[in-house]
């Protein structure tokens, strides 16, 4: 077995959020698997051979991936954003799990600049102080458990963020989840919709959780709830900036 797999990640979208690390791993790469939109953004070189899939055979895709490793080629399984991030890597080593003949391979993570990165960035620093982040899908996971979170995490006043808000299969999840934090939180909590960050069709939303329209929440959006220490800092002419202090209960 002397093959090798990397999982990759390629950033929000832009090519300057791209590591060179990720660049150089795919550019080493015999084989290319992942997701068709993430595969025919890359520049493959004469040689490279493609393997594109739907989005939601990652364990299938993590075994070819093994398969093609175990017979000595170098592989290169590129997701968006962070590959460790609800994404492909923790799908490589469950599939490496199954076959002790697997255990064996080089498998390599490559980060990622993720979603939740690029948006703070954008808004300013709502990420300043203690946050967790919850997929909103209930393809991988019952709803129930995903309502529990919610509610542990508004409980605890993290900052919360929401990966996979909204998809045409389930479109009414944000607004449940939603439904539940009016319930938990106070009305004028800041909460940012930052959607395609980072990609020329980006918007970034910024609301308060008591007249949040989730209506404009889709599966390009990453959704950012504020804890009781964010605010807006208002500016003149230009979009305020979202903060969450460093020090909790800092004097305002
Ligand atoms: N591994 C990825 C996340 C995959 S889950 C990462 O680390 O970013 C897919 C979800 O990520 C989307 O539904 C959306 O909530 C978020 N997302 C991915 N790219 C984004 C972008 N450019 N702007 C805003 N949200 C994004």
């Amino acid at each position: 077995m002397s093959g090798r797999v990397a999982v990759v990640g390629l950033g929000p979208g832009p090519a300057q959020w791209i590591t060179p690390e990720a660049s150089a791993e795919i550019e080493a790469a015999s084989d290319v698997v992942g997701y068709t939109p993430y595969i025919v953004r890359l520049p493959m070189r004469a040689g490279q051979r493609a393997h594109a899939s739907d989005n939601r055979v990652e364990l299938e895709r993590a075994r070819l991936s093994l398969k093609l490793a175990a017979d000595g080629a170098t592989v290169a399984v590129v997701s968006g954003g962070d590959p460790g991030i609800f994404a492909m890597a923790a799908a490589v080593f469950e599939a490496a799990e199954e076959s002790r003949a697997w255990h064996a391979l080089d498998i390599a993570v490559i980060p990622g600049v993720t979603a939740m990165q690029a948006a703070a960035a954008r808004l300013g620093a709502p990420l300043g102080h203690d946050f967790c982040a919850i997929s909103l899908s209930d393809n991988l996971k019952p709803w129930a458990v995903i309502e529990k979170r919610l509610k542990a995490a508004a409980e605890a006043d993290f900052v919360i963020v929401l990966y996979n808000p909204a998809s045409k299969g389930r479109p009414t999840r944000i607004a449940e989840a939603f439904a539940m934090l009016r319930g938990l939180k106070s009305a004028t909590t800041p909460v940012a919709f930052a959607r395609a960050v980072g990609r020329p069709d980006e918007k970034l939303t910024l609301t308060r959780l008591g007249k949040a329209d989730v209506g404009a929440v889709d599966m390009a959006t990453l959704v950012i709830v504020g804890s009781s220490e964010t605010r807006y800092v208002p500016r003149e002419g230009a979009r305020p900036w979202m903060l969450t202090p460093r020090s909790y209960g800092a004097a305002r």
